[in-house]
C-alpha cells in the first residue's frame, strides 16, 4: 500500500502541510536554546528551558507529563559514564493516553547538539535558524531538534484533524546522546517504554533498524624517561625507553585486527559495516628534550549486535581486543615488566530491531505514500534507539528526513519541505500503528 488510504490519512496530511510555520516556528525556537552536547564537568546550558518548552506544547495536548532530573550516575555501571550529574539536563517524558485497545509508540529525540565551533565560520549565527534557498540552517536543525519539532506537530496535527488514537503515545526527549547516551539510559531506567518506537534522527527517509556499538579503550604504554639527546645504556642497564615508539607496535596490531575482522565471516551484517577500530587520540611525551615516560592511546572500537555476550555486554569484544594487543606487547621483553594500562571509558550497546517490524513497515508504506520512499538500512554509528530496543524492551528504529551529510558540520541544514514531510509521515505512522478510535 502506498498512498494516503483514507480521507481522515488526508485530513492529517492536510493539518500538517497548514502547520508548516509552526513546523519551522518551533524548530527555531529550539535551535535557539544553546543545548550543546557536554564535554565532561560542563554545566547545563539552556536543556531545562527546552524541555519546559516541549512540555508546555504537549501539555496542552491533554499529555501527562514527567519531567525529572536523574539521580547522578554511580560507579561500576560501564555503560554508562562514572558520576555524571544531571543538575539543569532534565530528562521529558509526556503521555499521550489513547481511546484504549490501541499499540503504544514511543517517539523519542535528543536535545543536545553538537558544539558550534568554530562559531565564526558559520555563514550565519547557528543559534538563529534561518531559511535560504529552501533549506533550514542551524545547529540542531538535522541532529535533531528539526525531527523533535515535528513530532510534536504531528501530535499537534492529528488533534487538530479530530484524531483520537486508540493507543498511547509516549513522547520522550532525552539528553546526552552525542556525549554517552547516559540520557536515553536514564529514561528506560525510569520506566519508559511502549510497543515500539521510533527516533526522529534524520535518516533520509530510511529506517534505521540496527546500529553498531562502542567500546572505548585507553591503552597506555609505559617507557622510562630520560635525557633524549645524550647516548643512553641499553634498558636492561637503566637506560630511557622511549613509550610514544613502544606504542607503534601496538597500534599495529590494532590495525591488522581490525583488516581481520573486515574479512570475518561473524563481522558480516546485512545493514552495518564490520567491526572497526580507529586510533583517535594519542597522548605522550611532555617535554622537548626528553624521552616520553609515557604514551596513552584511545581506540574507537565499533562492534555489531551479534559481538554482544549474553549479559547484553561487549565483554567478548573487549578480550579479543586485549588479547590481540597484549600478544603483539608480549613479542617484546620490555612489556615483561611493564605491562600496558587498559582503561575502559564505556561500552555503548549495538541494537537491532527486525526490518520488517510492522512499525517500520507502517512507517515505510507512509512514507511512499507522500512520495518519500526508503528502505531498512543501519546506522554504523550509535543512536539512543538502541538503548530503546536493547535496554528498555521497545523495538525502536530511527527514522526522518535527509540530513545527515551536513550533521555535526558548519552551516548544519535541512530541507524545509523534507521536514514538513517527515511531520506527515509520524502523524500516518501513529494512526497506522496505535490505530484510530
Ligand atoms: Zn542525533
Amino acid at each position: 500500500m502506498t498512498e494516503v488510504r483514507s480521507a481522515l490519512e488526508e485530513k492529517v496530511v492536510g493539518a500538517v502541510r497548514a502547520s508548516r510555520d509552526e513546523l519551522l516556528g518551533l524548530t527555531a525556537e529550539l535551535v535557539a536554546c544553546d543545548t550543546t552536547a557536554r564535554s565532561p564537568g560542563m554545566p547545563a546550558r539552556d536543556e531545562e528551558k527546552l524541555q519546559c518548552m516541549l512540555a508546555r506544547r504537549l501539555d496542552a495536548l491533554g499529555a501527562e507529563t514527567d519531567l525529572w532530573e536523574p539521580e547522578p550516575t554511580g560507579t561500576g555501571n560501564r555503560h554508562v559514564p562514572d558520576d555524571l550529574d544531571f543538575k539543569g539536563r532534565p530528562q521529558l517524558a509526556a503521555r499521550l493516553r489513547g481511546a484504549a485497545g490501541g499499540r503504544s509508540l514511543l517517539l523519542n529525540g535528543h536535545i543536545d547538539a553538537v558544539d558550534v565551533e568554530p562559531r565564526e565560520k558559520w555563514t550565519s549565527d547557528p543559534f538563529t535558524m534561518v531559511e535560504r534557498d529552501g533549506r533550514l540552517y542551524g545547529r540542531g536543525t538535522g541532529d535533531m531538534k528539526g525531527g523533535i519539532a515535528a513530532l510534536v506537530v504531528a501530535l499537534e496535527a492529528l488533534r487538530s484533524a479530530d484524531v483520537r488514537l486508540a493507543g498511547d503515545v509516549v513522547f520522550c526527549t532525552v539528553t546526552d546522546e552525542e556525549s554517552s547516551g547516559a540520557g536515553g539510559w536514564a529514561a528506560v531506567a525510569h520506566g519508559i517504554t511502549a510497543d515500539a518506537g521510533i527516533c526522529a534522527e534524520p535518516t533520509g527517509f530510511d529506517a534505521w533498524v540496527a546500529c553498531r556499538g562502542t567500546l572505548t579503550p585507553f591503552v597506555t604504554v609505559t617507557g622510562r624517561a630520560g635525557h633524549a639527546e645524550v647516548r643512553q645504556p641499553h634498558w636492561r642497564e637503566g637506560g630511557a625507553v622511549n613509550a610514544i615508539e613502544k606504542a607503534v607496535p601496538i597500534i599495529q596490531a590494532a590495525q591488522r585486527l581490525r583488516e581481520e575482522w573486515r574479512d570475518r565471516p561473524d563481522h558480516r551484517h546485512p545493514l552495518l559495516s564490520p567491526g572497526d577500530m580507529v586510533p583517535t587520540i594519542v597522548r605522550g611525551g611532555n617535554w622537548e628534550v626528553t624521552y616520553p615516560e609515557t604514551c596513552t592511546v584511545c581506540f574507537d572500537c565499533m562492534y555489531l549486535p551479534t559481538h554482544l555476550d549474553a549479559d547484553g555486554t561487549g565483554r567478548l569484544v573487549e578480550a579479543e581486543i586485549k588479547r590481540a594487543l597484549e600478544s603483539a606487547a608480549a613479542a617484546d621483553p620490555w612489556f615483561d615488566d611493564h605491562p600496558l594500562g587498559w582503561e575502559w571509558r564505556s561500552d555503548v550497546v549495538p541494537a537491532e530491531m527486525p526490518s520488517d517490524h510492522e512499525l517500520v513497515i507502517a512507517t515505510l508504506d507512509a512514507g511512499a505514500g507522500i512520495g518519500r520512499p526508503g528502505k531498512p538500512g543501519g546506522l554504523d554509528s550509535w543512536h539512543d534507539a538502541a538503548t530503546f530496543t536493547r535496554r528498555g524492551g521497545t523495538p525502536t528504529f530511527s527514522y526522518g528526513c535527509d540530513g545527515l551529510a551536513t550533521a555535526h558540520t558548519i552551516d548544519e541544514s535541512i530541507v524545509a519541505e523534507e521536514l514538513v514531510d517527515a511531520a506527515a509521515i509520524y502523524a500516518l505512522a501513529a494512526m497506522r500503528w496505535c490505530g484510530v478510535a
